[in-house]
């Protein structure tokens, strides 16, 4: 619908000026393609932000429903307000709570990871407890900006390079974890996709 496609694109564009980082076009692309092929209908999301990746997952199969979680009171506001513009809150349940800190009892065959950088291996070891023994495990900003290729002396900052330095470590969590199997793609901002090994 050209009114969806509108809306969207009004979305994006409160992300841009408002400084939130929404995930790039390929890596949503990336996705919603994912969730066709796999026939994904539950997802449990950490980091809503504006609701602009969770709506995108919803619109991409109408048998999908998402649970996601913010902890910014603000984001989560608009996250509200955008799910109900795009009709889509029936499919979808917004949580404000601090990730770390909420109790999720449910199974999804999809845990989508976009949240404090820092702390992706504590979602991870979290929630792969509420993922479906064939569930997928998705991570978006692997690459960080390119930051997480780059020499890390060329780094001027050091809460920038201490934020390198766990997403390198839980690239290396990923790399050597015998549970799960990760592959890399370079889309987006750096996407993973782990499934269990067995
Ligand atoms: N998935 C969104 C973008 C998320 S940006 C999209 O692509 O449209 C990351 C968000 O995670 C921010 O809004 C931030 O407030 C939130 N966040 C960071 N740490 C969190 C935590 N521990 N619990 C809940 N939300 C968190
Ligand atoms: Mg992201």
């Amino acid at each position: 619908m050209v009114d969806t496609h509108l809306k969207i694109k009004e979305i994006k564009e409160y992300a841009k000026e408002n400084n939130v980082p929404i995930m790039m076009d390929d890596g949503i692309q990336f996705l919603t393609n994912f969730i066709i092929k796999h026939k994904i209908k539950n997802v449990l999301e950490i980091g809503t932000a504006i609701g602009y990746s969770a709506i995108m997952m919803a619109l991409a199969n109408p048998d999908v429903r998402v649970t996601t979680i913010e902890r910014d009171h603000e984001r989560y506001l608009e996250a509200v307000k955008n799910i109900k513009k795009l009709e889509v809150e029936d499919r979808i349940t917004l949580i404000y709570q601090d990730a770390l800190e909420v109790d999720i009892r449910d199974s999804y065959d999809l845990v989508f990871i976009d949240a404090a950088k820092g702390k992706d291996l504590a979602f991870f070891e979290k929630f792969s407890k509420n993922l479906e023994y064939n569930g997928f495990i998705i991570t978006d900003n692997i690459n960080f900006h390119g930051y997480v290729a780059m020499d890390e002396k060329e780094i001027k900052s050091k809460n920038l390079r201490s934020l390198v330095k766990k997403i390198k470590i839980y690239i290396n969590y990923l790399k050597n974890n015998k549970e799960f199997h990760t592959d890399f793609y370079d889309v987006g901002d750096g996407v993973s996709v782990s499934t269990r090994t067995s």
